[in-house]
């Protein structure tokens, strides 16, 4: 049996602690080693600052796992692939298009892999889902994406500032299960984002896009919503009507509930990652951060009532 790769986690905090620490515990091919977190840490490894305190102390590193907000993780990746680790980012993979653009070719230079993982696009009936849209003729696509900010993201205030995404930080795990679903590929034609008067980034947004064939695909994504949650994706096709629930949990298909599973989601991107770093390959595809990036060029700016935690 060959070692596991050993691996440095930089973030400690919401997603880190429910999703990656359990999943890591569980992958074999890969061994948790280091943390790097300005205010966390855990109480059986060694502990630091920052990435590049982790680096320079820990020369046997081999991979890192980038857990922190979008903006700042660009600098955090270069550090990482410039000392020639392997590095898996949590989505969206960046603040901008362009700099996860960058990251890739800075990868391909140092023969580094870079993962830029989609955690909804492992959800339990995403992959019977697309199976079953591959032949099909899509005529029309509603994603509803509704859920309470306040149950979510509880005081993080980077989701608000300028390269936080507001609403698209959860809409855009819609978008990543939508760019895997479908066959054909998809663009905006028109957004609308509701931003808070006291807010950088959108409450609430709507986004019309079309597909190659021409199908309508409407999404609408909303941080407002209390009581019950709703992460939907409902295809209409020349043959059956096919419903992804709970985020791709559950597959409806004309009606029924034809499956539903245990969440492996993370446990599946890590053994995705060891993986990619044993064949030597890289795995980024910017499709739905194109297509966020698209709605905040073509978006009409609404401006809504101020928000307070
Ligand atoms: P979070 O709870 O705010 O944790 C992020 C951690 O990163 C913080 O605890 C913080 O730890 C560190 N950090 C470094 N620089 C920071 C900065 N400038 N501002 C704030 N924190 C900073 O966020 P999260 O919910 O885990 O989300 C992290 C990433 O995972 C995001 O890209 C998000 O989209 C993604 N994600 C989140 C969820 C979820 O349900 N929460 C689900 C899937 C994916 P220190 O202060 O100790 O450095």
């Amino acid at each position: 049996m060959t070692a596991p790769i050993t691996l440095g986690l930089v973030g400690l905090g919401t997603i880190a602690r429910n999703q990656h620490l359990p999943s890591l515990a569980e992958t074999p091919a890969l061994a948790l080693v280091a943390i790097a977190s300005r205010n966390a840490a855990l109480d059986d490894l060694p502990a630091y600052h920052d990435i590049h305190e982790m680096l320079a102390a820990e020369p046997g590193l081999q991979a890192v796992s980038l857990c922190t907000p979008p903006q700042g993780r660009f600098e955090q990746a270069v550090a990482a692939i410039r000392a020639g680790r392997h590095v898996m980012l949590e989505k969206p993979p960046g603040a901008s298009v362009s700099e996860v653009t960058a990251l890739a070719h800075l990868a391909q230079e140092n023969g580094v892999t870079l993962f830029a993982t989609w955690h909804s696009r492992e959800a339990a009936a995403v992959e019977e889902a697309r199976r079953r849209l591959a032949e099909a003729q899509v005529r029309r696509v509603q994603i509803t994406w509704k859920e309470d900010v306040r149950h979510w993201h509880p005081g993080q205030e980077w989701i608000w500032q300028p390269g936080g995404l507001g609403v698209f930080d959860p809409g855009i795990n819609a978008l990543s299960v939508l760019t895997r679903i479908l066959p054909d590929a998809v663009h905006p034609v028109a957004a609308t984002l509701e931003v808070p008067a006291n807010r950088q980034s959108p409450i609430a947004a709507q986004m019309d896009m079309v597909t190659s064939s021409g199908a309508p695909v409407r999404a609408e994504f909303d941080w407002r919503q209390t009581g019950p949650q709703t992460w939907d994706i409902l295809v209409e096709t020349d043959g059956s009507e096919i419903l992804l629930r709970l985020g791709g949990a559950e597959l409806h298909v004309d009606g029924v509930q034809v499956s539903t599973s245990v969440d492996l989601e993370y446990r599946r991107l890590y053994a995705r990652f060891a993986e990619l770093v044993a064949s030597g390959q890289s795995e980024v595809d910017l499709s739905p951060l194109q297509l966020v990036a698209d709605a905040f060029l073509l978006g009409e700016r609404r401006t809504v009532e101020a928000f307070h935690w």
